[in-house]
């Protein structure tokens, strides 16, 4: 049977799970680090397909180089290059960078806009890089991030029958009260980086070993 499949109340099991969570983690904010409003959301797009840690790791050097939206907004996509190189698919970040830049200066004002229509239309934008970003600055709480980590706690834990982000994000939506949205996704990931890691679940320590269907490993 699938994780979902043994779910049988779906508002008890969210609650003891984002209960447990918040214990465990706490007041949290996003792994990324940045100083500037417009930094965040350049990491978020080097974050596509790379870890919250590696993009930590190539962001000092690249925010020194770049020191202001203009200059991300005046270089070429090729001087951006070797600064992010190591994130993957670096030619396709680095002109979404230049592009992101050029557009928030040009559009909006160098503000980054508000609604999530407005976010999809800068370069790079998906609705995980808009909504880490409207939440984390302007604390409008729009949609459900689906990383790497809450796709896969996600669905092992009962919470989704489904495995591809856009529809997950629909799911927990529809079934998950709109106060545990924000938190919901960080505490995921924050799990997921400490226990419930991608290739060995750390299951006999964890918390939520009694609700989990997943647990010992039933579920890859
Ligand atoms: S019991 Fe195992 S599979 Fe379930 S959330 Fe914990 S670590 Fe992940």
């Amino acid at each position: 049977m699938e994780p979902w499949e043994q779910i049988s109340n779906y508002p008890s099991h969210i609650k003891k799970i984002y209960e447990f969570l918040s214990k465990e983690f706490g007041s949290v904010s996003t792994p990324l680090t940045y100083s500037k409003d417009y930094e965040l959301a350049i990491a978020v797009i080097l974050s596509a397909q790379c870890t919250d840690e590696r993009v930590n790791q190539v962001t000092p050097a690249l925010f020194e180089a770049f020191p202001t939206l203009q200059s991300f907004a005046s270089a070429k996509p090729k001087d951006i290059e070797p600064y992010v190189f190591s994130t993957g698919f670096y030619r396709n970040k680095a002109k979404s960078i230049q592009g992101f830049a050029q557009m928030l200066i040009e559009k909006f004002n160098s503000n980054l806009p508000r609604t999530m229509e407005e976010m999809l239309e800068l370069p790079g934008f998906g609705r995980k890089t808009a909504n880490v970003v409207l939440g984390e600055v302007h604390d409008i709480i729009e949609g459900f991030v689906v990383d790497t980590h809450v796709k896969r706690i996600a669905y092992k834990l009962g919470l989704t029958k489904y495995k591809d982000p856009i529809r997950i994000e629909r799911e927990i939506l529809e079934k998950v009260p709109k106060k545990y949205w924000n938190h919901l996704s960080l505490y995921l990931i924050f799990h997921g980086r400490k226990t419930c890691i991608a290739r060995r679940p750390l299951c006999d320590g964890c918390g939520l070993r009694k609700i989990c269907p997943s647990a010992a490993g039933k579920v890859e």
